[in-house]
């Protein structure tokens, strides 16, 4: 109910839909529409030909021309919008149904109108029927139903008021038989019309509310898994990825990677700077990561963890010297360094596991780890095996 309350207020008192949404009803429906329209004119025009056998009886003094306008002129045109309802854009499509309509409504009441016959109003029964089949069969649209139910009914009117020869006593039943029809089949487009407007409008928030809650839902937990300093996957997610890395993976090669005498840095240059001097050099462990179809993540402080899916006898030295020369290459310049050297440098430990190997990828972080200390003791901006 109060999904259908808000969808309510969405819809104009002609129960137009934003238009928006109306073009997302027409990718969901408009075949639908279009295979109950063309279901429809047949049963029509099959209903309406055998109805006008009464005119053989009725306007026996125009016969031929009648028989005549049916078959040269309704048969061919039902088909004729038979054939173009798939073929036309939504509005068109609505629209030429409506003329459609305005020929089967007018067409009679023009005949009843020139018919010199004294049976001639009696045909005024096929009114409500026409009326039956556009608003309620057909579904015209509702502004549409509109326009051809009080077009069809001004006309119906004139002729009952004006046709020479009508029985005076014919004059207002006929009159209340078409404004009632008029009323009864117009009440009931507008039902089926408002019914499906609303449900669709509904429908349509409710997926909309459903997308925006997964959106924001993969944005946050995207949030969680990425380091706030350097915007490249943080702890949580390395720890998702090392879990999964062993069934998704062959081969397993892992690199712990400390920035260099960085508290130096920091104690010289300030927070700030060395802030701004992570991020590079995380974005730097990052694009060569992504070079090698690897894994890069903030471990903590001023240590990185990669992984590839490398094997590390073949592979681990070449990948850790290339990754150390890699930050070395940025030539951020480092002003404090006790050894002398000019630029900032990161040093690298790595460990790896086959196929048939049975290790945990936290025994490859410890054996990285050892791996790492020994690069530090052996003179830092270098990587060693572990
Ligand atoms: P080593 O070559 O042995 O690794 O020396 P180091 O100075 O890099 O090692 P240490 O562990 O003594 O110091 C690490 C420094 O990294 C201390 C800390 O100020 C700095 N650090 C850790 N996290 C951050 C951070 O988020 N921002 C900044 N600016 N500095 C950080
Ligand atoms: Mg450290
Ligand atoms: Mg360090």
């Amino acid at each position: 109910m109060r999904a259908e309350g808000r969808a309510n207020g969405r819809l104009d008192w002609l129960l137009r839909m934003p238009p928006e949404i109306e073009r997302a009803y027409e990718r969901d429906f408009g075949e639908g529409r279009v295979r109950h329209l063309r279901h429809a004119i047949i049963v029509g025009l099959i209903v309406y030909n055998i109805y006008n056998l009464t005119s053989l009886y009725l306007m026996a003094d125009i016969q031929p021309f009648t028989v005549a306008m049916r078959l040269f002129v309704l048969v061919p045109g039902s088909l004729t919008i038979f054939w173009l309802v798939p073929r036309l854009p939504p509005v068109f499509r609505e629209l030429i149904l409506l003329q459609g309509m305005f020929v089967a409504s007018l067409l009679p009441l023009y005949l009843l109108y020139i018919s010199q016959s004294p049976y001639a109003s009696y045909t005024l029964g096929e009114l409500p029927l026409v009326l039956l089949f556009g608003n309620m069969l057909l579904v015209l649209r509702f502004r549409l139903a509109l326009i051809f139910t009080f077009v069809t009914c001004l006309a119906a009117l004139f002729v009952i008021h004006t046709k020479p020869g009508l029985d005076p006593n014919l004059i207002f039943p006929l009159t209340v038989q078409a404004i009632t029809g008029l009323f009864f089949t117009l009440y009931g487009n507008w039902h089926f019309e408002r019914q499906r407007c609303l449900s669709y409008v509904a429908q349509y928030d409710a997926q909309n509310r459903a997308d925006r809650a997964e959106r924001i839902g993969d944005e946050l937990r995207d949030l969680t898994r990425t380091d706030a300093l350097t915007g490249i996957a943080n702890r949580r997610h390395l720890e998702e990825v090392l879990a999964d890395w062993p069934t998704e993976h062959d081969a397993m090669l892992l690199l712990m990677v400390d920035v260099d005498h960085f508290k130096a840095y920091n104690d010289r240059r300030g927070h700030v700077a060395g802030d701004e001097a992570l991020r590079r050099i995380a974005l730097t462990l990052q694009a060569f990561a992504d070079r090698h179809d690897g894994f890069c993540a903030r471990y903590g402080g001023e240590e990185f963890t990669l992984v590839f899916s490398a094997d590390a006898r073949t592979g681990g030295a070449f990948l850790a010297d290339r990754l150390v020369r890699s930050v070395r290459d940025l030539g951020l310049p480092h002003p404090a360094r006790p050894d002398g050297v000019a630029v900032v440098t990161v040093s690298a430990g790595y460990a790896g596991a086959g196929e048939a190997e049975d290790v945990t990828p936290l025994e490859l972080v410890s054996r990285a780890d050892e791996a790492l200390y020994q690069a530090k003791s052996a003179g830092r901006n270098r990587s060693k095996a572990g």
